[in-house]
């Protein structure tokens, strides 16, 4: 199995790397994205860096996924409307860049129907 302990949202876990915390649990973190693609753009990231894409996080740990839901709505109503689109880059083709899973919680003025 891949790991994702050594990518940049490890670091960002270790406390390393400093970061505006959105939401936090005991298992999952949630903060801006530097590049924002929408009004909202905020990362929800397990702290466990055993994941590297939500593929293998489907596969070992559902009950972890669905906490990353869980916290994504809620950044969703706090930030924005309550709409939200999630999105998860599975591998460098489909343009994921750090290979420790992370949700993209996409919201605000999302009038487009890309996809
Ligand atoms: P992906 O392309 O799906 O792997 O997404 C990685 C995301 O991480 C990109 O949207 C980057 O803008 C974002 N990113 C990279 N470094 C940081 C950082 N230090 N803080 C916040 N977001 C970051």
């Amino acid at each position: 199995m891949r790991m994702a302990a050594d990518t940049i949202f490890g670091k960002i876990v270790a406390g390393e790397i400093p970061v505006e915390k959105l939401a936090e649990t005991e298992r999952v973190i949630a903060f801006p994205d530097i590049a924002p693609q929408a009004p909202v753009h905020i990362l929800v990231i397990p702290k466990t860096t055993e994941y590297a894409d939500v593929t293998e996080l489907a596969a070992g740990d559902p009950g972890l996924l669905a906490e990353m839901v869980e916290v994504a709505k809620r950044l969703a109503d706090e930030h924005a409307d309550g709409d939200y689109r999630l999105i998860f880059n599975n591998g460098a083709n489909a343009g994921q860049t750090v290979f420790h899973v992370h949700a993209h919680v996409l919201a605000g003025g999302l009038t487009e129907g890309s996809l």
